[in-house]
């Protein structure tokens, strides 16, 4: 059963709550907005995440206020968009967006000391897979400065639109108006190189996967 307080009531066909849509979504993504209220004071701070299992995890320095507020428990709301394309119709008034947006609600715990090395690794991997085993691990005293929370995917919704403007049935249909959908996604551009990189390095395994993998991918802000 849907809980009550993620039910897309507006446009509720555009609803979703299966774990496997909400999955999707998330993993589509890698920026999550995080909104928290700290004295009576809203807060929405955007962050890195990425999904593993059932999990949305984050991670900074253990002095973020951020991150030491929703790690002591504090109520908390994440929400993933991605904006798939502009809809264009007839009429101002049925412009639209087709988009994929979550909302997640809940609470974030810390990942124990113990787990932090495994949840960064699983962390770096949703993000560029492969990468860690490219690069040092993290020593003691920098995972020490990390932290690493993590909310289990309990209660949350998926929200999508899709397709062509909605006024093709509408008497403005008529009219010789351009409509039509105007697709957007983020690519992946050309790897650069630091400055100080060794000449002639060439590019890492995990780099040319994810370079391949999404040149040709829609979907998501890769
Ligand atoms: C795309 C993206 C991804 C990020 N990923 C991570 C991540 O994975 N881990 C991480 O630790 N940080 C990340 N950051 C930075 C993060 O948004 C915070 O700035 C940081 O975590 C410090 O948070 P804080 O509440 O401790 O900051 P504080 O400096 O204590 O916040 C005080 C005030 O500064 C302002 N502020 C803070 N952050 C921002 C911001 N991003 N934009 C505009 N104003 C801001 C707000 O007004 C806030 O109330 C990311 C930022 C972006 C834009």
């Amino acid at each position: 059963m849907t809980a009550e307080r993620v039910r897309v009531r507006r446009a509720p066909e555009r609803g979703r709550y299966a774990r496997s849509d909400i999955h999707e979504v998330l993993d589509a993504a890698m920026v999550v907005h995080i909104a928290f209220v700290e004295d009576g004071q809203p807060y929405c701070i955007p962050f890195l995440h990425a999904r593993v299992r059932n999990a949305l995890y984050i991670h900074g320095s253990t002095g973020s206020r951020t991150l030491r507020l929703l790690g002591d428990g504090a109520p908390a709301c994440a929400t993933i968009t991605i904006l798939d394309g502009l809809v264009l119709a007839r009429s101002v008034f049925e412009h639209s967006a087709n988009y994929r947006s979550v909302t997640l609600l809940g609470r974030f715990t810390r990942v124990p000391a113990g787990e932090r090395g495994a949840a960064l690794e699983a962390f770096t991997d949703r993000l560029v897979p492969g990468r860690w085993s490219e690069v040092r691990a993290p020593s003691p005293k920098e995972l020490a400065k990390t932290s690493v929370l993590a909310m289990a995917i309990d209660e949350a919704s998926v929200k999508m639109r899709t397709g062509p403007p909605s006024d093709g049935d509408s008497p403005d249909a008529t009219d010789d108006v351009w409509a039509g959908i105007l697709p957007m996604t983020i690519r992946l551009g050309t790897p650069e190189p630091a400055p100080e990189l060794p000449h002639g390095l060439p590019l890492p395994q995990s780099v040319r996967n994810l370079c391949a993998a999404t040149s040709d991918h829609h979907g998501g802000e890769r």
